[in-house]
């Protein structure tokens, strides 16, 4: 989600800090926030919200798998008089791990259904063959001239790594356009939102004009893709910001942080930072031929390190890709590959 932070490329998760407990609060009639403990600097929680229905709650999103993970989501449930055999039906936003990562386990407790878009390899690929994963990631690492020595570095320190996901299993339902989810609060609708992941959705109810907008809109505007599963993440991402204005949406529950209502204003300035970072990326090759990484510390000055290494490279190839698709960028092949306005 957050700048600060990356689900797949930072060091491996630890044990819940002591600190850091689940926390449920009523956000609304019949809404509740379930604040879950994450391991990652900068990014504290991820939020899963239960909505009462059926005598029960839908959740929508199930916080990451990590040791004593279970039994924060119940501490939370349970500040909301709810516990998890209330659980009638998962719903993720998409299947990053702070997402999807407790689905198997809430399921199988609850006996219920698991919902979720059906592009969600980004995820359960590597949940099924992390080695695989990393090797891959390495060559496009290396193909975009990350240099030998922090490469192997980084090979030696990712292994072996958690993926925070408690088990890969399948959605019972497809999470796609036209599916709607009933809830005492009435019926959500599904707006496929790729851009962030190619498996993220939003929720929408339209008489209260509520939207779950998992890691698409956050109240800190912050940018992530996911880079290799789809031909055009950022332009994706642009479009599914069209999309989720269209619904004029009043109240935002994200995946992160707390509610919030000028929804229209953050989307306006996600596509201001993305245009930003895009003019950055094409000032930085205008004139020059660059390695995506040479590109980097022009849009990111010294951010870079070990821990984010991974997430700002993949930003850069889908800016890249995305500058490309629109024409403005050529990639010139080799090895490695260069880029060029
Ligand atoms: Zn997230
Ligand atoms: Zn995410």
């Amino acid at each position: 989600m957050a700048e600060a932070t990356d689900r797949r490329s930072g060091s491996p998760p630890q044990a819940v800090r002591k600190r850091e407990l689940g926390r449920g609060e009523r956000v609304l009639p019949g809404i509740f926030r379930l604040r879950l403990p994450l391991p990652w600097p900068g990014v504290p929680h991820c939020n899963a919200w239960a909505v009462a229905a059926a005598e029960g709650v839908v959740l929508f999103d199930t916080g990451m798998h990590q040791p004593g993970s279970l039994i924060q989501l119940e501490r939370a449930l349970a500040m909301c008089n709810l516990q998890l055999e209330d659980v009638r039906l998962v719903v993720c936003t998409h299947a990053h791990s702070d997402h999807y990562g407790q689905a198997a386990s809430i399921v199988e407790r609850a006996g219920c259904e698991l919902w979720m878009h059906p592009n969600h390899e980004h995820m359960t690929r590597m949940a099924e063959d992390p080695e695989a994963v990393l090797a891959r990631r390495i060559e496009v690492a290396r193909q975009s001239g990350v240099p030998e020595e922090p490469l192997r570095r980084y090979q030696s320190e990712r292994r072996p790594r958690e993926s925070g996901i408690a088990g890969v299993i399948e959605p019972d339902r497809d999470l796609v356009s036209g599916v709607t989810i009933d809830t005492d609060l009435g019926a959500w609708t599904v707006h496929e939102t790729p851009g962030h992941a190619p498996s993220h959705v939003c929720l929408f109810q339209p008489e209260r004009r509520l939207l779950i907008s998992g890691d698409h809109l956050l109240g800190r505007i912050s940018l992530y893709f996911d880079y290799g599963y789809s031909p055009d993440p950022v332009g994706e991402f642009i479009h599914s910001l069209d999309v989720v204005e269209g619904l004029n949406a009043r109240v935002c529950l994200p995946g992160h942080g707390r509610t919030f209502t000028d929804v229209c204003a953050h989307i306006e300035g996600n596509r201001k930072l993305v245009h930003e970072r895009l003019e950055s990326v094409l000032g930085a090759v205008r004139g020059r031929s660059l390695t995506a990484f040479e590109v980097l510390p022009h849009v990111y000055g010294d951010a870079l390190s070990p821990a984010n290494a991974h997430w700002l490279l993949s930003k850069i190839l889908c800016y890249l890709t995305h500058l490309r698709a629109l024409g403005r960028a050529r990639r010139i092949p080799g090895d490695p590959e260069r880029w060029t306005a």
